[in-house]
């Protein structure tokens, strides 16, 4: 058990079907805390970046042509096992095949727009959170208003 942060996505599929907002309360309803967020175009050079392990496969091009369609948006998420907290929240790989309950699951018909990226090791986040945020963009604060203590004005 640690604590750890993940870089999540939503990808072009989700913000295009309106589905940010469910997929971000999804992870914070679990109780994942958000310590970065921004929406952004992912450029080739930045998919080819993070995508690196796949740059090479036949299913690339068709990738890299998703994922640079239109603006994603980039959670850094911490929490406890967060990594694996995350994954298994988004189910598996092909929205098709994706057990119900989770997010692909409920949510894509499809291996390649599968609605979210998350990483998938410590290593990967690292670098993961690297490329998408810079350090001063990656927050730390506690949880310390009186709503956490008693109620209060
Ligand atoms: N992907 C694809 N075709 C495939 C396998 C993967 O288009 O046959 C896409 C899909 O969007 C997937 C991403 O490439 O989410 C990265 O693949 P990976 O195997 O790392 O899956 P993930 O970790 O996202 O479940």
């Amino acid at each position: 058990m640690a604590v750890e942060r993940t870089l999540l996505l939503v990808k072009p599929d989700g913000v295009q079907r309106r589905l940010v907002g469910t997929i971000l309360s999804r992870f914070e309803s679990k109780g994942l805390k958000i310590v970065g967020l921004k929406m952004l175009n992912v450029t080739p050079e930045l998919a080819r970046k993070h995508y690196e392990e796949h740059v090479e496969k036949p299913f690339y091009p068709l990738l890299e042509e998703f994922i640079t369609a239109s603006p994603v948006v980039a959670i850094a998420a911490e929490g406890v096992d967060a990594i694996s907290v995350a994954r298994t929240m988004m189910g598996s790989t092909n929205g098709r095949e994706a057990a119900p309950g989770t997010i692909r699951g409920d949510l894509s018909q499809s291996r390649q727009m599968n609605l979210v990226h998350g990483s998938d090791s410590p290593e990967a986040a690292k670098r993961e959170l690297d490329i998408y945020f810079s350090a001063a963009e990656l927050l730390d604060y506690d949880l310390n208003l009186s709503v956490y203590l008693a109620a209060g004005d």
